[in-house]
């Protein structure tokens, strides 16, 4: 076999590249929205073998301006089918499952058949809990993006977790969708200025720091990453371990 036959041949140069241990990395992909699409897209072409993809939700036109998978053929249709549907045309190899579930739905065990985890959520409830599931068991790659900024977390091992991270804004508005209804959290939730570039570069940022974790290198484990599309800057922040955050206490 030539170089030029081998999918995996131009990523195999970077140096200290272990495809195996790329393609045997178990992935759990929350969300199957914006940064889902790109993430998944990403898995595929890395040659990661197993994914699981977890989301509810049908595709809406709003979607399309910035879902790497979706086109107008596919409104109506679960939007996790769709995904694993032409993520397979990547990567033949890869089995991809769907969960058709909400994330809050899904046990505790569940946890166990991944070794990483990339939250690809648009709303924090969610996203808290996927960071207390994973606390402690598996690395979670966290993106959200809003407009041109973006922002990616890593929580690994005992680092400082997602909720350490909560501002008190956050907390405000968490405790008026929890009081508000108590099942319908989305409920307040906003439609978010969102756009293709951005979700491309956070979903390549979340991405990134898994081949990073998979290879050993010092990730952003610990640390956010703010990506400012408006500066064209990233700043990177260390987040203190909360003494009080409920998930680690
Ligand atoms: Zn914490």
């Amino acid at each position: 076999m030539g170089v030029d036959d081998d999918a995996y041949d131009r990523q195999k140069r970077v140096d200290g590249w272990n495809q195996n241990a790329v393609s045997t990395a178990r992935c759990l992909v929350v969300g199957a929205g914006a940064l889902g699409n790109e993430g998944v897209k990403n898995l595929a072409q890395f040659g990661v073998a197993k994914i699981t993809l977890v989301d509810f939700d049908e595709i809406v036109a709003a979607n399309l301006n910035r879902c790497a998978f979706f086109t107008a053929a596919d409104v109506g249709e679960k939007k996790a089918e769709v995904v694993a549907r032409e993520a397979k045309k990547i990567s033949p190899l890869l089995e991809i499952s769907v969960k058709d579930a909400h994330i809050e739905d899904l046990p505790e065990e569940f946890y166990k058949n991944f070794d990483y985890a990339f939250g690809c959520l648009d709303n924090l409830g969610a996203r808290l809990h996927l960071n207390a599931q994973c606390y402690g068991k598996l690395p979670l790659i966290d993106g959200g993006t809003t407009g041109f900024n973006g922002k990616v977390q890593v929580v690994a091992g005992k680092s400082a977790c997602v909720e350490c991270g909560l501002s008190r804004r956050d907390y405000k508005l968490l405790w008026m969708k929890y009081s508000c209804t108590g099942d319908a959290l989305d409920f307040l939730d906003p439609k978010m200025p969102a756009l293709p570039t951005t979700t491309s570069i956070i979903a390549g940022l979340q991405t990134a720091e898994f081949a990073k974790l998979v290879h050993g290198c010092e990730s952003l484990a610990g640390k956010y990453l703010f990506y400012d599309g408006l500066k064209g800057e990233t700043r990177v922040y260390t987040l203190q371990k909360r003494k009080a955050c409920p998930v680690h206490r």
